[in-house]
């Protein structure tokens, strides 16, 4: 869960149209889980292109469906985002993004962008990047919070000062239309060169 983004850059979202076209051929293994604090029980499909007993592939669908394990327990989405509340509350900047996430999912909890942005903007102003940038798209779209190009990009802005890809290419982008920030084409490529540098080094490792 942690470190998932709201939106990633345009290069790695036409990956993924790429890989989800995939899916057809894809099998789906169904298995059952029984949360281990409240007794819910649950089938869950992990997706693969043959049948699967990965156990990290499982433990990833999980994820996805808002399940975890920590430890040897296994909870279902309300149990997990229970106990992500209880940390996010007593300030863990890991568990306010994660809350955030839970939030802008519904995933045990009521979907709210709203309240999304609100722990978003916790773990932000802890200096989380992931948060930061999540907030920023928040800004820039306007969800759960009034659209706001200035936010936005102060948002992306520290985030891109602590090295995230995502956020320095929003951040070119913010520069190049002059949302938020004046018009500087410049600006725009200083920070489009650092995203795609960037994005060279990860895909390299
Ligand atoms: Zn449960």
């Amino acid at each position: 869960m942690r470190g998932t983004k709201v939106f990633t850059m345009a290069k790695r979202n036409k990956q993924k149209d790429k890989s989800s076209r995939g899916y057809e051929k894809m099998i789906a293994t169904v298995r059952d889980f029984e949360c281990g604090l409240c007794g819910f029980k649950t089938s869950v499909a992990i997706l693969s292109d043959k049948v699967v007993d990965d156990p990290d592939r499982t433990a990833d669908t999980l994820i996805e469906n808002g399940w975890s394990s920590t430890g040897k327990k296994l909870t279902c989405p309300c149990c997990t985002a229970e106990g992500v509340r209880l940390d996010a509350r007593g300030g863990d900047v890991d568990a306010q993004l994660e809350m955030g996430w839970l939030c802008y999912k519904g995933m045990g909890v009521k979907k709210s962008y709203k309240k999304a942005a609100r722990w978003f903007g916790l773990a932000a102003e802890q200096g989380e990047a992931y948060a930061q940038y999540n907030l920023g798209m928040m800004y820039k779209m306007g969800m759960g919070v009034c659209r706001d190009h200035a936010e936005a990009a102060k948002w992306f802005g520290l985030a891109a000062e602590q090295g995230d890809a995502d956020a320095q290419y929003r951040l070119g982008g913010m520069w190049e239309k002059g949302k938020g920030v004046p018009q500087s084409d410049t600006e725009a490529m200083i920070w489009y060169k650092l995203a795609a540098k960037q994005m060279r080094k990860e895909r390299a490792e």
